[in-house]
Order: structure tokens, then sequence, then C-alpha cells
């Protein structure tokens, strides 16, 4: 990759982020804020979304970015893993958090498996 200034993050993006699987058509768009989530928030079509990135070793906010929340997409994820084991996590993760959201159900009062689920979806 050698003249390309850009050639790891240019090769990682041709990967899915999760198992790695490459080819032609073989990424799909992840939308990194659910639809269902975006609607049981009730956010308005213009809502944005903030996105920083920090560096681990100093904490220094290095970028920050703003997104659309309704069209905040992620196009490193192969369709294996989009419509299997993620489409798996947030099914199981959505019936949580969607009392933790409303309040109708307290933070602590998740079982250990739940807190889990949770754990790995966000
Ligand atoms: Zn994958």
């Amino acid at each position: 990759m050698a003249g390309e200034p850009y050639g790891e993050l240019s090769r990682m993006s041709r990967e899915c982020l999760f198992c790695g699987a490459a080819g032609p058509r073989i990424l799909t768009n992840e939308d990194v804020s659910p639809v269902w989530l975006l609607k049981h928030l009730d956010l308005s079509g213009d809502d944005l979304f903030f996105q920083g990135v920090a560096s681990s070793a100093t904490g220094k906010l290095l970028q920050r970015l703003i997104h659309a929340s309704w069209s905040f997409n992620q196009g490193s994820v192969c369709s294996t893993c989009n419509n299997g084991w993620m489409t798996g996590l947030e099914s199981a993760a959505k019936p949580i958090l969607e009392p933790l959201i409303d309040k109708r159900r307290p933070l602590l009062g998740l079982a250990p498996a739940e807190a889990a689920i949770v754990g790995k979806w966000g």
C-alpha cells in the first residue's frame, strides 16, 4: 500500500469490520442508530447526532463530527453479520432497552444476562 496515504484505512473499509469478509458488494449499510430507537425517542427528521473521536492515550478530542440521525449509516459490515448475529443481538436488546429508556424499569434491576446483552449491543 506504499504511496497510498490512506492505504490501511481503504483496505479496512473493504472488509467486514467484524468477521473480515471481503469481496465485491459484500458490505451493507448498517444504521448506526436503529430506526426503531429513533422512532421510540420520537426524534424529528432534522435531528443531529454528535460523534467525537478521542485519543485513548491522551483523552484529547481529535475529531468532532455531526451526522443526520436518520441517515447515519456505517458501511463496513457484511450482510451475513448485519442480517445474522447483529439482527439477533438487536432483537434481544430492544425489549430490554425500551423499558429502561421509558424509565419503567431501573437499570440496576437488570439480570446479569440482560446486562450482558445491552453491553454487547451498545
Ligand atoms: Zn461480517
